[in-house]
């Protein structure tokens, strides 16, 4: 049975499952593998090295789908200050009409994105900041709680209250993002009143992920203990993978005196954590993942995943229907 909600609608998809922006992963190759298996894949714009090559990001992913796709740009703290007006005029101008935005003070892009007729899903980490965000006109909110991979905010509130206070307060659809990775998540998510699932860290693990086969093996072999907290002191909190790395970077945030982010800016920058997914040593540098790490166990293909997760979804639907079928008995 297919999974209708207003986001299949909105976007026309089949599976309301939306593979999130991730830096250094949001490829073609699994962008395209992600829409062609019935979800939202996103290119992380990013990634690229500049808009001309986003541009040729963008036709690649066409010669590869003709499903629909969306392109994430993310406004963080960054060594080298992206082009952001760029980026987004590049995407526009080749014919996306799906946005994710993230980060800090997105008005500027999201107007910009509206006044093109695009379709805009704003990620954000409380409910204060997700009622701005529909005043700026956004579609959709993908609600991201704390168990997610990157950045999760200062506020520190898990997924099940902040979605559940989303269903108090929220009058747009919003997707549930930050630790799922299973059918149950999915359905709880649903439970929730998520119009659909953001799924990041699940995504890393699948056969068209570019990621080293080493990395994808160690989050199938890593538990929901395995990620740690950088920056918490810097007010730009990310939650990574747990390594020698990531390690040190919080020793030195924890001495006297605290750290500037000079003091950890060469162990911290993306360009490193680039070379843990291509080389696949997964202590060389930083790299993003969600707690939902210890609920990923295999390396499916994209359409194995979500044709995986539709029927588990319906499976845990129909269990817990019976459990209320029998309780009224
Ligand atoms: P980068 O090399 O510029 O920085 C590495 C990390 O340090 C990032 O987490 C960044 O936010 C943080 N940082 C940079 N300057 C900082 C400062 N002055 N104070 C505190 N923290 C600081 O990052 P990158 O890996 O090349 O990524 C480029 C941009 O994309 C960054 O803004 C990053 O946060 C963002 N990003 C996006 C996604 C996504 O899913 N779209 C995922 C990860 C990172």
């Amino acid at each position: 049975m297919p999974i209708v909600t207003p986001l299949t609608k909105l976007l026309n998809i089949r599976v309301p499952v939306v593979q999130g922006g991730m830096q250094w992963v949001g490829v073609p190759k699994l962008v395209a593998a992600v829409s062609n298996a019935g979800g939202l894949g996103v290119i992380t714009a990013l990634t690229q090295p500049n808009p001309a090559a986003l541009r040729n990001a963008i036709k690649e992913t066409r010669s590869l789908t003709s499903k629909p796709f969306g392109v994430n740009i993310t406004l963080l703290p960054s060594i080298n200050p992206p082009d952001y007006a760029g980026y987004a005029r590049a995407a526009v101008e080749e014919g996306v009409k799906i946005f994710e935005t993230a980060g800090n003070s997105p008005g500027e892009l999201i107007r910009y994105f509206k006044s093109n007729g695009c379709i805009v899903i704003h990620k954000c980490t409380t409910i204060r900041h997700a009622k701005s965000a529909v005043k700026l006109g956004v579609d959709v909110l993908s609600i991201d709680g704390f168990e997610c991979a990157g950045h999760p905010g200062e506020e520190d509130i898990g997924g099940l209250v902040l979605l559940a206070r989303a269903a108090q307060e929220l009058k747009v659809p919003y997707l549930a993002s930050g630790g799922i990775a299973d059918a149950r998540g999915f359905a709880a998510s649903l439970a929730l009143g998520a119009a659909g699932v953001n799924m990041g860290t699940r995504f890393m693990c699948t056969v068209e992920s570019p990621i080293h086969e080493n990395i994808k093996q160690t989050i199938v072999k890593s538990s929901e203990q395995d990620t740690v907290h950088i920056f918490r002191t810097l007010h730009n909190t990310a939650r990574v993978f747990k390594n020698k790395v990531s390690l040190e970077v919080i020793k030195i945030e924890r001495r006297p005196g605290g750290a500037k982010f000079e003091d950890i800016r060469d162990l911290v920058s993306g360009q490193r954590g680039k070379l843990v997914y291509e080389n696949g040593d997964p202590d060389y540098g930083i790299w993003s993942a969600g707690i939902a790490v210890g609920l990923i166990n295999d390396i499916p293909t994209c359409e194995e995943l979500l044709r995986t997760l539709e029927k588990g979804v319906e499976d845990v639907i129909g269990n817990l229907n019976a459990v209320v079928v029998k309780s009224k008995l």
